[in-house]
């Protein structure tokens, strides 16, 4: 079973998913695997590939030489962590994946959804999760919590108008709307505790529990 976690920034996406994870670890031991991209556990490559195209330090990046290095470290840790633990009939559960890609660079940076598509086709063979938890947020909410809280991330932030966000959100829910059936829709704008329970709530049926 492969999850992935995706929404947009100030979602709460790493605090669900801290929450997500102590709930499961006791129920499945070591059959749970944690990872995130991009990079990834037990992925040098994709963890090198993670500081190279996160570099505050770096001139702006070209959106396509971003948008390759992002397929990049998705093939790398797919091959190194996700594939071998799938087949091995572990429960992966990946913050972030394709449709960041789709959602960011396809959407936020403008390149087109279906050009994106396409490359993560050629990264991924179509390896698909079973389901996405999808943290929906509007973008002026998501940045309003960042502002609030997040002190580190709020000049990297800045750089990305408002108008990017939106981008983001629309893509987002363009693939919410095609694959129905894999997108767990949760309200992130709720308190903490009611999005830790709806996405609880969500997962149970496709974790068979
Ligand atoms: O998941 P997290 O918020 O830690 O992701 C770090 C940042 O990487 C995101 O805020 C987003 O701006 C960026 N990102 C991206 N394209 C991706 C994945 C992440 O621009 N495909
Ligand atoms: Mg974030």
């Amino acid at each position: 079973t492969f999850i992935t976690f995706e929404g947009p920034d100030g979602a709460g996406k790493t605090s669900v998913l801290r929450a997500i994870v102590q709930r499961l670890t006791p129920l499945l031991g070591d059959r749970l695997v944690l990872t995130r991209e991009p990079g990834g556990k037990d992925s040098q490559v994709a963890e090198a590939i993670r500081d190279l195209v996160l570099d505050p330090n770096l001139p702006s990046m070209d959106a396509w030489t971003e948008a390759l290095l992002y397929a990049a470290s998705r093939r790398q840790h797919l091959v190194d962590t996700v594939l071998p633990a799938l087949a091995a009939d572990k429960v992966v559960v990946s913050d972030r994946y394709v449709d960041s890609s789709i959602a960011y660079q396809g959407g936020g940076r403008d390149l087109g959804i279906e050009s994106v598509t396409t490359i993560n086709q050629f990264a991924t063979k179509g390896v698909m999760p079973t389901a996405t938890v999808y943290l929906d947020i509007r973008p002026e909410v998501g940045l309003q919590r960042i502002q609030e809280n997040r002190q580190d991330e709020i000049n990297r932030l800045d750089v990305e108008a408002l108008s990017f966000h939106q981008r983001v959100t629309d893509a987002y829910h363009q693939l919410a709307a095609q694959y129905p059936e894999r997108f767990l829709i949760i309200n992130a704008e709720q308190d903490l505790a009611d999005v830790i329970t709806d996405t609880w709530t969500a997962l149970m049926p496709i974790l068979g529990m």
